[in-house]
């Protein structure tokens, strides 16, 4: 049992440390002013694009990369200078990196071994852990017999086995297809609720992280954009780019000037007729002629085939059996929406939209930030 705890953590790589393929200059941090805290037994999942330092974070906090400056404690214990050994942690990277020609039992019990524990210490503790990942089945089993997915279980297994305060896992489902991903997904969090070890997983996927984690953290550039539960980054999103990242699909991101007329504040469009009332919620931060974006969820729009409001061609209709998504252009953009009521549409049929105004979202097209109404 751990909780853990990263103040003001920066990292740049040396010269030295260069990879093969950097994709940026030496001089930038890969993680800039990282602080955050998460509490023990929770599940953290540290999500963002590719790049955006979470592996770094990761291999930072299980003692694999030097850190530039700041101070990480596990407990109230800074481990800033403490072997990777003596961090009790475990370790799951997305390459399952299995012992070929050890069996999955020897696998899991390498690192006991090395520990020097007993064979019936050991046989013990992998009793425990192999049915919570299913591989109490693949004991006998080399590695090579088995699937990706299945080498992944093992490989977790085998992080888990030493019963380590924190468990930290790379990016584990990265390799495994859709359906295998959606299995072991559920496996892990049983897992985790079984164990009750403080876990971190680090993934680009945010399904994963919303699905996975009670306490998200949203990463670009090495900067933390947002740290809350999987609700608060979904209904109340800190800025544009969490607004974009969380949800499937993404939040539409319009850009608007507010115009003020008789009967109050619209959001304005350019190149289109379509205006949305701006919130009440709003109104004592926009101004008449402000340029704004307008952020709202597909499912956020009502579809209407009637109405009042401005008529819009559907451009694009994409039915999915159990959904369909549209999409109309406001401008030089394009909305995406989802349908209601086994509503079909084909391109060219004219629709009517009503925004909940209650659900929009405003952020400054400067900063990207969220605007805060009322
Ligand atoms: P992510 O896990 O989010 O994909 P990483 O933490 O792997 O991102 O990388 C963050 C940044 O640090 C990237 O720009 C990457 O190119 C750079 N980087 C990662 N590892 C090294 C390294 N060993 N040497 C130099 N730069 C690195």
């Amino acid at each position: 049992m751990a909780q853990i705890r990263l103040k003001n953590v920066f990292k740049r790589y040396d010269d030295g440390e260069k990879k093969l393929f950097v994709k940026k200059h030496v001089n930038d941090f890969a993680v800039k002013n990282l602080s955050f805290e998460c509490k023990d037994k929770s599940f953290i999942g540290i999500l963002g694009p590719s790049g955006c330092g979470k592996s770094t974070t990761l291999r930072m906090i299980a003692g694999l990369e030097k850190i530039t400056s700041g101070e990480m404690f596990i407990d109230d214990v800074c481990i800033n200078n403490l072997l990777p050994k003596d961090r009790n942690i475990g370790l799951a990277f997305e390459d399952y990196a299995l012992y070929p020609p050890l069996s999955v039992y020897d696998n899991l019990a390498f690192n006991l071994r090395a520990k020097k524990l007993s064979e019936a210490q050991i046989k013990k503790s992998i009793d425990k852990v192999a049915p919570l990942l299913k591989v109490d089945e693949l004991l006998t089993m080399k590695p090579s017999a088995l699937s990706g997915g299945q080498k992944q279980r093992v490989n977790i297994a085998r992080a888990i086995v030493r019963e380590p305060g924190l468990l930290l896992l790379d990016e584990p489902l990265s390799h495994l297809d859709g359906k295998m991903r959606q299995t072991l997904r559920q496996e892990i969090k049983r897992m985790h609720h079984e164990i009750e070890c403080t876990t971190i997983i680090v993934t680009h996927d945010q399904i994963e992280a919303m699905s996975l984690a009670d306490v998200i953290i949203i990463m670009k550039d090495g900067v933390l954009q947002q740290l809350g539960t999987p609700l608060e980054v979904y209904d109340q999103p800190a800025n544009e780019f969490v607004a974009g990242f969380i949800g499937e699909p993404p939040m539409n991101l319009l850009k608007s000037v507010i115009v003020k007329t008789q009967d109050g504040f619209y959001f304005s469009f350019k190149d289109s007729d379509l205006r949305v009332k701006v919130p009440d919620f709003y109104r004592s931060v926009v101004k008449d002629g402000m340029s704004v974006t307008l952020g709202v969820r597909p499912v956020d729009v009502i579809i209407t085939k009637t109405g009042t409001s401005t008529p819009i061609p559907v451009a694009v209709y994409e039915n999915f059996g159990d959904e369909g998504r549209l999409s109309v252009r406001v401008g030089g953009e394009l909305l995406n929406l989802t349908t209601q009521d086994n509503m079909v549409f084909k391109r060219g049929d004219i629709i009517h939209l009503e925004f909940n105004s209650a659900k929009t979202h405003l952020f400054d097209p400067e900063t990207g930030n969220k605007i805060q109404g009322e």
